[in-house]
């Protein structure tokens, strides 16, 4: 497949919606914007509420799987990000108190080119940008300092904290973990548990690197990711443009607190990881600020969008991942271009035919990121592994054995942790969010489109409703997939 070369500002679809909606969504961060593009592309009137005043203070940097690239890719957007990131050719596991190699995942050249797209490590205020200004160009207006305080959801209303009530054929609730349109929507106060991961997230310049002769190990290859894994702790650190290297620190810290956008002193932090190689407390001690992220647990939320749907969540909102993934904003962006495509497909203001497409997105979308939160969650919990634990024996013996067997074949992988891992990067990296819209559409929107059209027809009083084509998303689910069932 061939990508655009210049960005999409109209017809990312190729179709448009024959009716056009009155979109409001809550959060302007990647989720809200990438929500905002797909569906302004999809022929719709979209406004974006954001309470903060821009990216303003990001300073964290962010790990962009191939699919995500992807659907930047799709929206011609390669060469903003091929210049702005760093491509990753392989993740190192390192043993963090000496820095010794203890396993690597090669992005292996035939195998990326099955996935036609590449990781790369950026800013998050460069992947911001880069959304933003196409969502921008294609006539998004995007309200910045505009904090919703209240929905309604029956009314389709929302209150912003200046007193103004704005109105919406529906309503996105793109607002993050600790969502207020989410809390709105379930009609109950919720009460997030902290989960055992805090994550500390923020970039240094490379220049103040490259002053310190014991650092140029982190810049010799190019974009290698390096995962540091220590006891009850780790460290990921990669480069996030030609000037920036970003470094996430995890850890356990019950007393955190969760904000992208509020910078906290690193040195306590810092403190914590004391038994790493020297080499990385020297280049960990190069920050003086982190944001703090707590790991928060949502609810179990039936589902994703109102009865009446007059409200959708996305994105963090919707389904929360642990710190450390490098699959936040890859998830929030494949649900906007799948939302995106199934509302492209919009024939009337019917409000069946909307729940639909809304029972559509969810369905299409729950399976998977209810799975990568539960791999990614897996992945981190192996990173963090305790020193007396038995499964770190059992981790490092795998991965001692495949350095003997100096295996770069990663599909004939005798070792079931090294194997486990690189199925999980199979499936998780290989989604196409557009052909996943496609294929529902194929499978199941046609079909209605035809039963609709025969049951008007005979009109004969037995014929199903469009309502009775709802699919029922717990099915999809096994309920045995708890975030937390392996404990770290
Ligand atoms: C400023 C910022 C910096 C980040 N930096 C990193 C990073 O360095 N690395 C990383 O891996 N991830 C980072 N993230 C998180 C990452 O963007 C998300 O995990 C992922 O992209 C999913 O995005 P989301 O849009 O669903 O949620 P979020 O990114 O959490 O965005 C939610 C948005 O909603 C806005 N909002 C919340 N409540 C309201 C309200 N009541 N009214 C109006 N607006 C509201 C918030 O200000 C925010 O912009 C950052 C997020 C933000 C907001």
């Amino acid at each position: 497949m061939s990508f655009p070369t210049k960005p999409i500002l109209n017809d990312l679809f190729h179709r448009k919606a024959a009716v056009s909606l009155d979109f409001l969504i809550v959060g302007g961060s990647i989720g809200g914007l990438a929500c905002a593009y797909n569906l302004k592309q999809a022929g719709h009137n979209v406004r974006v509420l954001e309470r903060s005043s821009g990216p303003g203070n990001a300073i964290g940097g962010l790990r962009v799987p191939p699919n995500m690239t992807k659907l930047l890719l799709h929206w011609g957007l390669g060469d903003r990000l091929v210049k702005a990131g760093i491509r990753c050719p392989r993740i190192e596991m390192l043993d963090s108190e000496n820095g010794n190699f203890l396993s690597e995942l090669v992005f292996h050249e035939v195998v990326m080119k099955e996935l036609q797209a590449e990781n790369y490590g950026v800013t998050y205020a460069d992947i911001y940008g880069i959304i933003h200004d196409i969502t921008v160009a294609s006539g998004v207006q995007i309200e910045y300092n505009c904090e919703v305080v209240d929905v309604d959801v029956e009314e389709r209303e929302v209150r912003l904290a200046s007193g103004e009530i704005l109105k919406a054929d529906l309503i996105v609730g793109a607002d993050g973990a600790t969502s207020t349109v989410r809390e709105r929507m379930v009609g109950l106060q919720e009460n997030h548990k902290a989960g055992p991961f805090t994550g500390y997230t923020y970039t240094i310049p490379v220049s103040r690197m490259k002053e310190d002769p014991e650092l140029q190990v982190f810049l010799e290859e190019k974009g290698v990711w390096k995962v540091f894994m220590g006891n009850n702790t780790c460290a990921l650190t990669f480069m996030a443009g030609p000037d920036q290297y970003a470094i996430q620190l995890i850890m356990s810290e019950p007393s955190a607190s969760h904000s992208w956008s509020k910078p906290i002193d690193l040195a306590p932090v810092v403190a914590n990881f004391d038994d790493y190689d020297e080499r990385v407390k020297r280049l960990l001690r190069l920050g003086t600020q982190a944001v703090e992220t707590r790991h928060v647990i949502q609810e179990h939320l039936e589902d994703w969008f109102s009865d009446d749907g007059h409200v959708v969540l996305l994105g963090d909102a919707a389904h929360n991942l642990n710190p450390g993934t490098s699959h936040g904003s890859a998830l929030a962006m494949e649900d906007a271009a799948v939302l995106g495509s199934l509302f492209s497909r919009l024939r009337t203001r019917d409000p069946d035919e909307i729940l639909q497409l809304l029972a559509a997105y969810q369905e299409i979308r729950e399976g998977r990121c209810v799975e990568v939160t539960r791999t990614e969650y897996e992945t981190v919990a192996f990173s963090v592994l305790p020193k007396d634990n038995p499964m770190r024996v059992e981790r490092d013996a795998g991965f001692a054995a495949s350095r003997q067997m100096k295996v770069l074949d990663w599909e004939n992988l005798d070792d079931p942790f090294l194997q486990r891992i690189w199925e999980q990067f199979k499936c998780s990296f290989g989604y196409e969010a557009y052909d996943a819209a496609d294929d529902w559409w194929v499978d199941w929107g046609i079909m209605r489109e035809r039963m609709k059209a025969s049951s008007m027809a005979v009109s004969d009083g037995s014929g199903s409703s469009p309502k009775d084509m709802t699919f029922s998303f717990s099915q999809s689910l096994d309920p045995t997939l708890d975030p937390l069932s392996t404990s770290p």
